[in-house]
């Protein structure tokens, strides 16, 4: 599936969305998909290069707007399968709501989010993920918002199957891509990276190992929900800690399998 002629990549040392591509290729191949049947569309950013080292069509188009291509794709050529790699910032910032729509009419897509919790390649601005305290080129005090839980947004707008894990935990995103991807209707695999240059480095992680970790033990949202936990409080609507996934089996709207 990789196109050897676009290597070497352009990834930083320690940067895990190569795992979070690999995750993918191995779902993709599981399902006896081929480079004939299946398209890959991103956005722009670090995740969204991803398409480019891959051996099949593809759409590496504007930022945010990937599910709007890809969904041009999929209401054109229903019989292909069509994923969208995409980040925090392409997804939920700029493609925010194409991201919501998509979810709501339950397009048939899987979008696999590569969370890292800011703009890596653009230069380290803040994403509608940073996290609360978290620095970035554009909160260099700390931000002062709080984030988007993806997951959560996710299920709220209908999707119908979501799921989030990190890059640390292989395995389970291997099968959750799977199961996104035998899922009809929109699916989101969200994978929280480690990004030693851009987020890492402004907030005191910048070996891949140290974000690895932190995404792994200390993941904010995964954090807060488990201080609830602890604390006797029932959890809000919405609360989803990293591992856990909710699926529906509402019918793909208007697209045939
Ligand atoms: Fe990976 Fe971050 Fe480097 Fe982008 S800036 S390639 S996300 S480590």
């Amino acid at each position: 599936w990789f196109r050897q002629d676009r290597l070497p990549h352009i990834y930083c040392t320690g940067c895990g969305n190569g795992t979070v591509i690999n995750c993918t290729l191995n779902a993709v191949n599981s399902m006896g998909w081929t480079p004939e049947n299946t398209v890959f569309v991103s956005g722009i950013g670090c995740s969204s290069r991803a398409p480019g080292y891959i051996v099949t069509d593809s759409l590496h188009t504007t930022h945010g707007r990937a599910i709007p291509f890809a969904t041009g794709v999929k209401l054109s050529r229903p019989d292909l399968h069509v994923v969208v790699f995409t980040g925090d910032g392409d997804l939920a910032a700029i493609g925010g709501n194409h991201f919501i729509h998509a979810c709501r009419r339950n397009i048939d897509l899987t979008v696999v989010c590569m969370n890292n919790y800011i703009y890596g390649m653009t230069g380290g601005q803040g994403s509608p993920c940073t996290p609360l305290g978290a620095v970035s080129t554009t909160t260099p005090y700390g931000c002062n918002e709080p984030p988007f839980d993806l997951a959560a947004l996710a299920v709220a707008a209908g999707a119908n199957h979501v799921a989030r894990w990190t890059s640390y935990h292989v395995k389970e995103l291997t099968k959750a891509v799977r199961d996104g991807l035998e899922t009809p209707g929109f699916s989101l695999i969200e994978a929280v990276v480690q990004c030693p240059t851009g987020y890492g480095r402004k907030n005191k992680l910048r070996e891949a190992g140290a974000m690895v970790g932190w995404m792994r033990d200390h993941a904010v949202l995964r954090q807060r929900w488990q201080r609830m936990q602890e604390a006797g409080e029932p959890l809000p609507p919405g609360a989803f800690p990293v591992g856990e996934f909710v699926r529906r089996n509402l019918p793909a709207t208007g697209v045939p399998k």
